[in-house]
């Protein structure tokens, strides 16, 4: 893939910043060719453990990959570059250098766009591997969706010795946002993905049921909704109308990142519905610090515009507190106009 087709639209805009175009993309143009990052090692030599997992991970069994003379799945060439949780790659003074041009000139954002790998030499466990990284090109400036700015290629070196083993490039997008006119708007919450599987659901849910899908043959229930049964099978299937009752499974809160048509933090809960299957969706009436596995909680139907409805789950615990509260605070309200009361009567007998 490259960055022509990361990105559909490019046109030709005004600059928005003071700096003359050509003066400083020719500013940028000097770090061509300079390095980006120090030459290291890799952590270790090019190994079978490694090349194993991965190819597990990948569900990959080519047998080139195993056996006495196997080599390395060539799409593994970053791992062996990669540094581990507790490394650190360290940039160069040159690139640090133009990020910050860029980030004083207003192109302040960034986003990786793509990257490619070229393989030169198959890689053999035992392989010790060098690499280090250039700054190959700086694009001229372009306008994106996502606003204008310059595209950053940066090409890695991967070596054995002296042979060169394979490249790999990384292209960034270092861009200044578009900002949007007038008052921000909420917009609104992303709708569902409706397809042939899952049309039947939806359609519930726009009428206020929960359905969940039962396979005819073995009676089986499911969720999400599926075009076959997992247990026996079978194509043929119906539905039953969910009690509504249900527990939390498991949850997250969502705090970052933040998506616009959300208020984070917010908690997500995979419920675990009476009749057994679980289904994701929001947990409310309750703190999002208060949510936890087991909490009972009921189905409500939110109408969070006027086209579309979603499952919610209701926290039923805080409920329960809250009606009590309610209770006991009418029970107050009762027992002080009762004592208003022979007050008063007593001052209207005194
Ligand atoms: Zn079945």
């Amino acid at each position: 893939m490259s960055h022509e087709s990361a990105v559909s639209h490019e046109v030709e805009t005004g600059g928005e910043f003071a700096e003359t175009g050509s003066e400083f993309a020719a500013r940028l143009k000097v770090y061509e060719g300079r390095s980006a990052a120090v030459a290291r090692a890799g952590k270790d030599p090019v190994n079978a453990p490694m090349i194993r997992h991965w190819c597990e991970a990948m569900g990959d069994t080519n047998p080139a990959y195993s056996g006495p003379d196997a080599i390395a799945p060539p799409t593994m060439l970053q791992a062996w570059t990669m540094s581990g949780l507790s490394g650190r790659t360290r940039g160069t003074h040159a690139y640090d250098e133009l990020l910050g041009l860029l980030d004083e000139a207003g192109y302040t954002s960034v986003v990786a766009t793509d990257c490619e790998q070229e393989y030169l030499r198959p890689l053999r466990p035992g392989d010790e591997i060098t690499f280090d990284s250039v700054i190959e090109s700086v694009s001229e400036k372009k306008t994106t969706k996502l606003g204008t700015g310059y595209f950053v290629t940066t090409r890695m070196d991967v070596r054995v010795g002296t042979d060169l083993a394979g490249t790999h490039r990384f292209r960034i997008l270092k861009y200044a946002p578009i900002r949007q006119p007038g008052r921000r708007e909420k917009p609104p919450r992303p709708r569902p993905v409706v397809n042939r599987d899952n049309a039947g659901f939806w359609e519930g849910v726009r009428s206020r049921t929960l359905l969940i899908q039962r396979c005819t043959g073995c009676g089986t229930l499911r969720h999400p909704w599926l075009p076959g049964c997992n247990t026996c099978g079978g194509l043929d299937w119906g539905t039953v109308e969910a009690s509504g009752e249900g527990t939390v499974y498991s949850y997250v809160v969502m705090h970052h990142p933040p998506f616009p048509a959300f208020d984070p933090p917010y908690a997500v809960g995979l419920i675990e519905l009476a009749e057994g299957v679980r289904m994701i969706g929001n947990v409310v009436g309750v703190p999002y610090d208060k949510v936890r596995i087991g909490l009972p909680v009921r189905l409500e139907f939110q109408d969070c515009d006027e086209e579309l409805v979603l499952p919610v789950w209701r926290a039923q615990e805080a409920q329960e507190v809250q009606e009590i509260q309610e209770a006991q605070e009418a029970q107050e309200v009762q027992e002080i106009q009762g004592i208003q009361r022979s007050r008063e009567i007593k001052g209207a007998g005194a």
